[in-house]
């Protein structure tokens, strides 16, 4: 349970009148919001309020932080929250942001004894223990001015948060109940399964394919599916879509842009 004081905080921060320059900045980069309901706008501001005051935000590689950037970015990840009791991401601490990609030196296995060492871009990242969540507001930026392209950098990290909120990186969120964590177990591990497969057959699919990675990730490409591409995520992985509306108690179908665009085509 929250600490009264906490949720006495968080209770006069939602009340505080938003900034206007807050919402034209919102108005010209996160095309969604204006989408969504009036009454899940009024909700999404004030889980910016809270958002905006409790994160710190960090420039790297020369990049300043502005209010455009807070706003685009708290706007995105709030989306994640609407309808459901949160504690507001409560492992992550700073967001840091560089202007573009930036370069990581990994390590990966690529045989069973043989591994390969080298530098990668990278667009995002965050990680159980960080405290920390890495943007590239290029991509903040890409993601949020196209809402059905099935990418978006800020929904995929912030899943990830989600996803350690049952202490486990396991592409499992907070289940309320035990019923509700094995139906969520049956649909993604048959989900996954079918993805790995596809991914090694060359089947086109749906789901990025970076989602076979693992299920952690399988659960952050499922979530940017979900609330970019939902009629067609619907239409070909019903049961992965129902899970996730269960879980977000949110049915995107009803404000995303790719419903929009056959309203139009059908219409023309
Ligand atoms: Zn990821």
């Amino acid at each position: 349970m929250f600490s009264w004081l906490k949720q006495l905080r968080r209770q006069r921060l939602q009340t505080r009148p938003f900034p206007k320059e807050w919402l034209t900045l919102i108005r010209h980069h996160v095309v969604f919001f204006f989408r969504l309901s009036v009454a899940d706008r009024a909700e999404l501001l004030r889980h910016v309020q809270v958002f905006l005051a409790e994160k710190r935000f960090e420039g790297c590689g020369g990049f300043t932080i502005t209010d455009e950037v807070r706003v685009t970015i708290a706007a995105q990840a709030c989306l994640l929250l609407l309808h459901r009791e949160t504690d507001y991401f409560p492992g992550l601490l700073t967001i840091l942001v560089y202007p573009l990609t930036y370069m990581v030196e990994e390590k990966r296995q690529v045989g069973e004894h043989v591994w390969e060492e080298g530098t990668v871009s990278r667009l995002g990242e965050t990680g159980r223990r960080m405290g920390s969540l890495v943007l590239s507001w290029g991509a903040v930026k890409h993601g949020a001015a196209d809402p059905s392209d099935g990418k978006n950098v800020v929904l995929h990290e912030f899943a990830h948060q989600l996803d350690y909120e049952n202490q486990a990186a396991d592409g499992v969120p907070g289940l309320a109940t035990r019923e509700q964590q094995l139906a969520w177990s049956e649909v993604m591990r048959t989900e996954f399964a079918s993805l790995r497969a596809a991914d090694e057959t060359g089947i086109p699919t749906l789901l990025d394919v970076y989602g076979a990675t693992n299920p952690p990730e399988f659960f952050a490409v499922s979530v940017e599916a979900f609330f970019e591409q939902p009629r067609a995520l619907r239409g070909r992985h019903p049961r992965l879509y129902a899970e996730l509306q269960k879980y977000f108690q949110q049915d995107p179908v009803e404000f995303s842009a790719e419903n929009l665009g056959r309203e139009k085509r059908s219409s023309s």
